[in-house]
């Protein structure tokens, strides 16, 4: 695995490159897990060349001491990707992506999709993705990138924001890999006590649960029972809980197989989780 650091290095890969090459991009955060590896792996098998970035970008937390805390494991990550065939991993400093000190951020109006949610929830979080998205991509210039559906409303804002800038990247999504008892992997479930992590395995079971009640009962009343169910859990504090149209993420009147999507955030020891699970319309598999 090659290791570059600078856009320079990066481009004279991407020009000594033979033009019939399909590249792959996996941009992520770190700390890396299955999840991430899962994603270079749907990579590895539909491209030449896989790039993986690791880049903590700092303007898409809306949280200080969140971006300070972030888990950071470089070298636990190298070997991961190497062992994991990634071909070229890029590692951005912060000059790199923000040459300028009046940041030119990307504002593609992305409407309802952006404002709801994650949105909603964490200030100027979207602004930060959507630039940071815009830039990587800039500079590693993909045919396909590979997004989680573990932060699904991410992904399809990347899906709707290479639409709308007329961008020729296609968007790949990949399942939620989850850990035995169901939990999504996350970074941050490092950050989780014994305890914490534990309890952190009810917020998928609720989702579950919700999404089997939601084949008889309408999404009103699913809402409100899956709202109860994380009060009656004291160490779990519910942000927001949302049965949506995936495409459109307003919320759904009605439940639709393959169609609407159960989102919930929850803290957990201080730590703020995502999760979402897609209505099948039949009983839920395990996990
Ligand atoms: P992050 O490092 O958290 O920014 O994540 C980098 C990419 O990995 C994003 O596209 C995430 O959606 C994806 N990802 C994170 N966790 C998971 C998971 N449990 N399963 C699948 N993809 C994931």
């Amino acid at each position: 695995m090659k290791i570059f650091t600078t856009k320079k290095e990066l481009q004279q890969f991407r020009e000594e490159l033979s033009l019939d090459k399909s590249i792959g991009f996996v941009p992520t955060m770190g700390a890396l897990h299955e999840g991430h590896l899962s994603l270079l792996g749907k990579c590895n098998s539909e491209n030449d060349i896989s790039i993986v970035s690791i880049f903590i970008n700092p303007t898409q937390f809306n949280d200080v001491s969140d971006f300070k805390n972030y888990p950071r494991d470089f070298e636990q990550d190298t070997l991961l990707l190497t062992k994991k065939n990634c071909d070229i991993l890029f590692l951005p400093d912060h000059n790199e992506i923000y040459p300028d000190k009046n940041i030119d951020w990307t504002d593609v109006d992305l409407g309802f999709i952006e404002q709801t949610m994650e949105g909603r929830y964490r200030s100027g979080h979207f602004r930060g993705v959507k630039t940071v998205v815009f830039r990587l991509f800039d500079i590693v210039m993909p045919h396909k990138a590979y997004f989680g559906e573990k932060d699904y409303q991410q992904m399809l804002l990347v899906k709707e924001m290479m639409k709308k800038l007329n961008m020729d990247i296609q968007i790949i999504p990949c399942e939620t890999k989850r850990d035995a008892d169901g939990l999504a992997m996350s970074s941050r479930n490092r950050k989780l006590s014994a305890r914490g992590r534990s309890v952190a395995a009810k917020i998928p079971q609720i989702l579950k649960a919700g999404l089997n009640f939601l084949r008889t009962e309408s999404p009103g009343v699913v809402s409100s029972w899956v709202r109860h169910q994380f009060t009656e859990i004291p160490e779990l504090q519910l942000q927001y809980f949302e049965i949506a149209d995936q495409e459109t993420l307003k919320p759904a009147a009605i439940a639709e197989p393959g169609k609407t999507r159960l989102f919930a955030a929850v803290f957990v020891d201080n730590v703020r989780l995502i999760d979402n699970m897609l209505f099948e319309g039949q009983k839920p598999a395990n996990h």
